[in-house]
């Protein structure tokens, strides 16, 4: 098995360009919306074959073990030769949950077939009730023989449309505190009770679901980290995406385009224009160098902190500031969807820039990000 930490930066990246060139095929590539599972099944198989699925994971568990520094590489390596970032679900957020409070055999079951492809995760979070104030979660799972019975609705559960698995919070206990009485719990969606609506976004996707649950069973043996105890467990895993929408990557790639589309209308030398660009860029940089530093942190505490709030505000912020410059550069040539030829080449402005809303919505709004660094980090009174 390649120790990828041995490699120099440079052999890596050859390693990884190597690997996508030769393993993703080019009409995956530089997609505006991620694509259906029954499109990208052969590119995930690929990097689980070739070990490239799970950069962030342990080896022992059949992830690459990849350094912070070196995991940065690998994102921007992929975001640059525009590889779609297939049922992450599984890869970002259950597995790293079930890997920090999962028990052996949780993690026994489950690890290898995110890895293989077979369960395809989503996230039954939020509710029509419960988003930002996730403890208001109503979806009850009672208990019934070795399992329990689940009644409720969830909400904007991305890629649920091509899931085979749900992780949900659920309520178990009405007679405590709000966060005192959750759980985190495990279910196959392809039963009874199970209905998946799909909803269209801004910018044409419809990977966002309604998911109604009508009696649907879960094992006991499926419940994370302890009965009543799914706060503890959601707030690890949503640190991790946190912590994962916080990295520089996505703002990268926006300067990309946002030189591409200035090229194409002729701005690049433009001074007004140099001095906006090179304001973002140097943010980038201090974004990149401070994520860095905290994912450092993360490795010898495994506890993801409060800088990951920041780290989110910054970033999805920034793209979205990107994302406005290049809409004023490019003028009326850009705001047609799904791109438009510029210059002699196909670009896709508008959608990147409509996409960039939500992830300063998705793992926390930023307003509550806000909030979480007012309270713990200035002292401020809530
Ligand atoms: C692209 C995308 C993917 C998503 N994927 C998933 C998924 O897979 N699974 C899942 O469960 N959920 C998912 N979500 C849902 C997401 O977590 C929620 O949208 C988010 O938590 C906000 O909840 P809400 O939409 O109910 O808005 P609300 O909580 O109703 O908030 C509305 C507005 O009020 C503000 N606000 C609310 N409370 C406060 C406060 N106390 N102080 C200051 N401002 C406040 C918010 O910042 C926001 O601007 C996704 C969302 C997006 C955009």
């Amino acid at each position: 098995m390649t120790n990828w930490n041995l490699l120099s930066d440079e052999e890596f990246a050859r390693a990884a360009t190597d690997f996508v060139e030769r393993a993703c095929p080019p009409e995956l590539r530089h997609l505006p919306h991620r694509p259906r599972w029954e499109k990208s099944a052969g590119w995930y198989q690929a990097m689980s074959r070739e070990g490239w699925l799970a950069p962030g994971w342990p080896v022992e568990f059949g992830g690459m073990g990849l350094e912070p520094s070196r995991h940065l590489i690998y994102l921007e390596i992929f975001e640059r030769l525009g590889t779609p970032a297939v049922a992450p679900q599984g890869i970002v957020n259950v597995g790293p949950a079930l890997i920090g409070f999962g028990t052996d055999e949780q993690r026994q079951e489950f690890l290898p077939k995110i890895l293989s492809g077979e369960h395809r995760w989503c996230q039954g979070f939020s509710e029509p009730n419960a988003g930002s104030d996730l403890a208001s979660v109503r979806t009850e799972a009672r208990p019934d023989g070795d399992g329990y019975i689940i009644n409720g609705q969830k909400i904007w559960s991305t890629g649920a449309i091509d899931a085979n698995w749900m992780y949900a919070l659920v309520r178990t206990d009405k007679s405590v505190r709000k966060q005192a009485g959750l759980s985190f719990i495990m279910f196959p969606m392809d039963q009874p009770g199970v209905t998946v609506r799909p909803i269209r976004t801004i910018s044409g996707g419809e990977e966002f679901c309604e998911v109604f649950l009508d009696h649907v069973r879960a094992s006991a043996a499926h419940m994370v980290g302890g009965l009543n105890n799914g706060w503890k467990v959601a707030n690890g895993l949503l640190g991790f995406e946190r912590l994962w929408s916080g990295s520089a990557h996505q703002c990268r790639q926006a300067l990309v385009r946002l030189k591409q589309v200035a090229h194409a209308a002729g701005k690049l030398q433009d001074p007004a224009f140099l001095r906006q660009i090179t304001r973002l860029e140097l943010d980038v940089l201090d974004l990149a160098s401070c994520y860095t530093r905290s994912t450092r942190n993360l490795q010898v505490t495994r506890r993801v902190g409060f800088e990951a709030s920041m780290l989110k505000i910054w970033a999805t912020e920034t793209c979205q500031r990107i994302g406005e410059l290049m809409m004023e550069v490019g003028g009326d040539a850009v705001l047609v969807q799904d791109g438009t030829d510029f210059d002699g080449r196909h670009l896709d402005a508008l959608t990147p820039f409509l996409e960039a809303r939500a992830p300063t919505i998705y793992g926390g709004t930023v307003q509550i990000h806000r909030n979480i660094l007012s309270k713990n980090v200035l002292n401020l009174p809530n």
